[in-house]
């Protein structure tokens, strides 16, 4: 972690959130904790600073490349017009709210219009969403898999004419570790199997709902136990096969997606779905320590990035 008065505290007045200058000396310090590095070559010993003319302070030249660059060039952030330190100040913002963070509610405390606020939210939730994920589980590991079904209902709708589709959900948590969750389209036993094996280690003991589709999954797996729902069994496996895990993990989600964001879209659902995710595995983190990992993420994805919504320029 960064030292001093730098480092992303909780702290609503750290100075990078309203000084330009301190918010690019931070995301300098997170991106790149050894040193500016060239966005195009991913090299360091080829890079010098361009200090002392017009450019102002925060380029950087690479000679290999023969180009220059600032800590925007190469990540989410690279086509906003946003100040840095707005961009630092939301992004502190949505990874340390419990419940989620409205587009509505960010342009309110950050005085940006309505679809700059929507755009930087989902800029913010693809800086959080993971580019490579490892296995979940292993030898002697539990992992959790549960459905859930969010969205649909009409009196939350807020901008749609017609009520939201509902969206199946299937994540898996492992018990000890992290969570990784999917939209399945269409619920059956192929498209629920191609998710969780794809995911979960063979070796694991897995845990899921008596759905019979989980049957022939469960026998690919160490060991497979399952639970009744309706029935209370989670007291009487004195707390061994329970989807406890799981359902902490989905109460967080659907609190977020009903009384926060109302309703999301089958288009942007993978992104809510990595913020989940990503705000579950770092649950151990402090808050500026889940801010500067968010930070981190937002490198590399530029490329990969598909702008999805008329505000691209925000
Ligand atoms: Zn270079």
């Amino acid at each position: 972690m960064m030292q001093g008065q730098l480092a992303m505290t909780c702290d609503l007045t750290n100075p990078a959130f309203t000084d330009e200058e301190k918010a690019r000396q931070l995301l300098e310090a997170t991106r790149w904790p050894d040193g500016p590095v060239c966005p195009f070559c991913g090299q360091m010993d080829t890079v010098k600073a361009l200090g002392g003319n017009s450019m102002g302070p925060g380029w950087y030249y690479c000679s290999d490349c023969q180009d220059k660059f600032t800590v925007r060039v190469g990540t989410l952030y690279e086509r906003s017009h946003i100040p840095l330190h707005k961009w630092l100040l939301a992004t502190h913002l949505v990874v340390s709210s419990k419940k989620g963070m409205s587009a509505l509610q960010l342009s309110r405390m950050l005085g940006i219009t309505y679809k700059s606020a929507w755009f930087m939210c989902h800029r913010i939730r693809e800086g959080m969403t993971p580019g490579k994920r490892g296995p979940l589980g292993g030898q002697g590991r539990t992992v959790e898999s549960d459905e859930t079904v969010i969205g649909g209902k009409m009196k939350n709708r807020a901008y749609a004419k017609k009520e939201p589709k509902k969206q199946t959900v299937l994540t898996l948590v492992d018990r000890d570790g992290d969570s990784h969750s999917f939209h399945i389209a269409n619920v059956k036993a192929k498209t629920l199997r191609e998710a969780i094996v794809r995911v979960v280690d063979r070796k694991s003991h897995i845990v899921t709902d008596e759905h019979p589709s989980y049957e022939p999954i469960g026998r690919e797996f160490a060991g497979h136990t399952t639970v009744n729902h309706s029935d209370n069994e989670y007291v009487r496996f004195g707390g061994f096969a329970h989807v406890n895990t799981a359902e902490a993990r989905f109460s967080l989600m659907k609190r977020a997606v009903v009384g926060t964001h109302h309703s999301v879209s089958e288009a942007h659902l993978s992104r809510y779905l990595g913020e989940w995710d990503f705000k579950w595995n770092t649950r151990k983190m402090k808050d500026g320590e889940r801010a500067a990992a968010a930070l981190k993420g937002i490198g590399g994805k530029r490329l990969t990035y598909r702008i999805s919504h008329k505000a691209a320029d925000a």
